[in-house]
This record gives structure tokens, sequence and C-alpha cells, in this order.
């Protein structure tokens, strides 16, 4: 069985066996503060870039067991119950986010993935999300996936009018595998499959992190003298990815690249202090990183 397929048979179940989700994931109601800085309302945190408008939009989160085998496997289960309880969360599970990006380029309506689709109960709030961001599906330009896995491009379908942009390896194993061929159906003559480094559009660049899938991307946006980078599946959760970057989840298809890579990506986000939007962190995912011991330690912030 191929990384994507057991990727895609392993989370349905967790979460069609409906953990825990939606509460602890549900961006905070707005404060007075928040609204100032960027609001958080219906699943919608509003920040810029430079002087661009952007917005973090919640799609969903999945629970999965801290078992030794449904996420982490490599170390044991006791290890990383150890690194989570260390960090005050509960020892015995592990819970993923799904935030998806969106910023305005000019007349452009930019996505940063594009959530989980319909097929997940626990997710698929990204079009809701959107339209309380005042945004229709159909307004929605362009689409930067960042790999091609169905919590990444689950909801392409609901984009009739994007152009959806992914690295020519990435869109080759999405072809590749049976399982998406509705999916390739509907998208399959609006993708742009552009090599790893292309700009996308103005200020939007692609950046390889190599190792989850075979054409995993980065997208860093621009503006103004200010930095946003996109890191896609290039860390999941904010304490064990970050503190202990050489944990590998089971969904990283060549793990030994992707320990480095997260390393390197961490290394690179600490010392240039670059914010970083993680699909897969507490809502909205908005933060930076901070060298610490062996590793880094995630501070979210706007
Ligand atoms: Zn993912």
């Amino acid at each position: 069985m191929t990384r994507t397929h057991r990727f895609k048979a392993v989370l349905l179940p967790l979460v069609l066996a409906g953990c825990a989700i939606g509460e602890a994931g549900n961006p905070a109601p707005a404060t007075a503060a928040a609204q100032e800085a960027g609001a958080s309302t219906g699943g919608v945190h509003r920040f810029r870039i430079g002087a661009l408008e952007a917005a973090s939009l919640f799609d969903g989160g999945m629970t999965a067991p801290n078992d030794g085998k449904t996420i982490w496997r490599d170390p044991d289960a006791a290890t990383i119950g150890r690194v989570l309880a260390a960090a005050g969360l509960p020892a015995d599970q592990v819970r993923l986010d799904i935030n998806v990006l969106m910023v305005r380029v000019g007349d452009r309506v930019l996505l940063v993935d594009s959530g989980y689709g319909q097929a997940n109960p626990n997710a698929g709030k990204l079009v809701e999300s959107l339209r309380a961001a005042g945004l229709a599906p159909e307004s929605v330009t362009d689409i930067a996936i960042s790999h091609g896995h169905g919590d990444h491009v689950g909801g392409l379908t609901a984009f009739p009018n994007a152009r959806v942009h992914m690295a020519a390896a990435e869109w080759e194993a999405v072809q590749s595998n049976p399982r998406n061929a509705a999916l390739v159906a509907v998208v399959g003559n609006r993708v742009n499959a552009f090599q790893p480094g292309a700009t996308l559009l103005p200020g939007v660049t692609s950046v390889p992190v190599r190792g989850h899938t075979p054409g995993h991307m980065a997208y860093q946006i621009e503006s103004r003298g200010q930095r946003l980078l996109a890191i896609g599946d290039s860390a999941h959760h904010y304490v064990i990815s970050v503190r202990e970057p050489e944990f590998t989840i089971n969904f990283d298809g060549d793990a030994p690249t992707a320990e480095a890579s997260r390393r390197a990506l961490f290394g690179r986000a600490s010392s240039e202090r670059l914010r970083l939007f993680a699909p897969h962190f507490p809502a909205p995912g908005l933060g930076t990183v901070v060298k610490e011991g062996d590793g880094f330690r995630w501070v979210a912030g706007r």
C-alpha cells in the first residue's frame, strides 16, 4: 500500500469514529484586542502580510489515538506521550487542526490548499469559513497545493473557477493514484503543473520542502518586506514536530529526508524570525519558532 493509500485508509476511519473534534479546535470568539489585531470570528482569522489582506480559514480537525501505530509509530507511544504531557497536553491522543490560508493578491483570490472536503464529517468547513470572510467559492481564482493528501486536495472540487497550482511531481503522483480519479476528472484541465521554485503570483513563490510526498511545496508570500511561509505538511504537530523534528509521522513518504527538511526549515525560520502558517497547528496556525535545546518551540502569534 502506498503512503497516500494508507493516509486515506487510516485517517478516514479515525475521523468517522467521531473523536473529540471541534470544541477545542474552533477559533476563539473575537475579543476587542483580536478585532484590533485581526479578527477571529466564525472560523475566520484575518491578518495582513504587508499590503496584502489574508485570512486563516478553519476547515476542521482530526484526533487520533497515540497508540504507537496510527499517527506516530517511531518512536514509541510512551515517548510521544511524555513529549505531549510535558507540554500539558493529553498523552493518549494527538489532535491536528486543518487550516487553509487565503490571500488577496491584486484582483486574485488565492487559497493555499483546499481542506478535506465533504468526505470527512469533522472537516469540510472551508466553504462556510470562506463565506464568513465575505467570499463565494466561485471568486477563488487560484489554489496552490502543498501536496496531494486528502486533507489538502479533498476540497478542490468546490472551487469551479480556480486555477490549481501543483508541483509537476506531485500532480503526477496524484494522477497515478486511482482513488483520485474523480478529483482529476474535475480539476485536471485547470492544473498548472510547475517546477519547484516557480513564482505563481506576484510575491507568491513555491519553496520545495522534500520528504513528505514527491512534490511537497511550501509557499512564501511576500509584500512590502513582510514574509509568511506556508509550510504545508513539513510539520504536523505544534509540540511533537517542533520540539522533536526527528520524530516522523507515518505519512512522511521519505522519513530521513522529511526529518532533515523539517530541521532545516525550523533552523531557517528561527534564525530569520520568519512568520509561519502551519495548516495542522492549532487554529489559526500562525506563529514563529524559537530554538530551544536540541529542538524548537512554537510561539503562536498573529
Ligand atoms: Zn496534512
